[in-house]
């Protein structure tokens, strides 16, 4: 028998360790469990491409498949160093002199790329971001670094949307959080339904943004208005 490897075996952070052992245990006593405990090494990782290689039809001994293992190991590396990374830290630094500016704070459009994790299939889009500051604003930059965690991670839109809501809200403590996340998602183009070009919106919102439906219209209108860059 090959040596399989299930994705959903491979524990890639601490803090997952706990609830993928907890269902990992509920669901498989295998060979997998094993990297349960440890990281698989990069021979095992590897070998796991090459499975999934002759899985696909493919032969991993041609030319051009030679370094294919290899790579896939490393574009994982990159795809989901998410897990090595903790949102909440990006979001400690708050500026407080701001003259006690305290409407609200929009960033739009910030591009990511992630990985549905039911496929391991891209999907792509961009998510805006305002809030109500309360106790400072935080670096710009800093909005589109969380997004990037949470995006370089096998995920759903969904939960991206909520989780990125929540640890604003958690760290900032600002008077209300909304996001909104726009999508393609390459498994419905490219496989299933083959639905090419539609796109999926997700919201979250927190603090006034929830409570009054006048908040999510201003929100939402801002983000759907033209740009002003033309005019400045
Ligand atoms: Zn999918």
């Amino acid at each position: 028998m090959n040596p399989v490897v299930k994705p959903s075996a491979l524990v890639v952070s601490p803090a997952a360790a706990a609830s993928a052992q907890a269902s990992a245990s509920a669901h498989m006593a295998s060979q997998n469990d094993q990297f349960l405990l440890r990281q698989p090494t990069r021979e095992e990782a590897e070998a796991a491409v090459r499975t999934l290689i002759l899985w696909a039809g493919d032969d991993p001994s041609r030319e051009g498949l030679l370094d294919t293992p290899k790579r896939v190991t490393k574009a994982f590396k990159e795809f989901y160093k998410g897990y090595d990374e903790d949102a909440h830290d990006i979001l400690d630094r708050v500026f407080e002199e701001v003259d006690g500016y305290s409407d609200i704070v929009l960033v739009r459009d910030i591009p990511f790329y992630s990985h549905c994790e039911h496929h391991l299939v891209p999907f792509v889009g961009k998510s805006h971001i305002a809030y109500y500051p309360s106790k400072g604003v935080v670096g710009l930059s800093k909005l589109a670094r969380v997004v990037d965690t949470y995006a370089r991670r096998m995920q759903t839109q969904e939960t991206m949307t909520a989780q990125i809501a929540n640890v604003i809200d958690e760290v900032l403590q600002p008077r209300g959080v909304a996001v909104l996340i726009e999508a393609e998602h390459m498994c419905m183009s490219m496989r299933g339904v083959q639905k090419h070009g539609s796109s999926t919106i997700t919201t979250q919102y927190r603090g006034v943004f929830e409570k009054e439906p006048a908040e999510q219209v201003k929100f939402f209108t801002m983000v759907k208005s033209p740009s002003l860059r033309m005019a400045l």
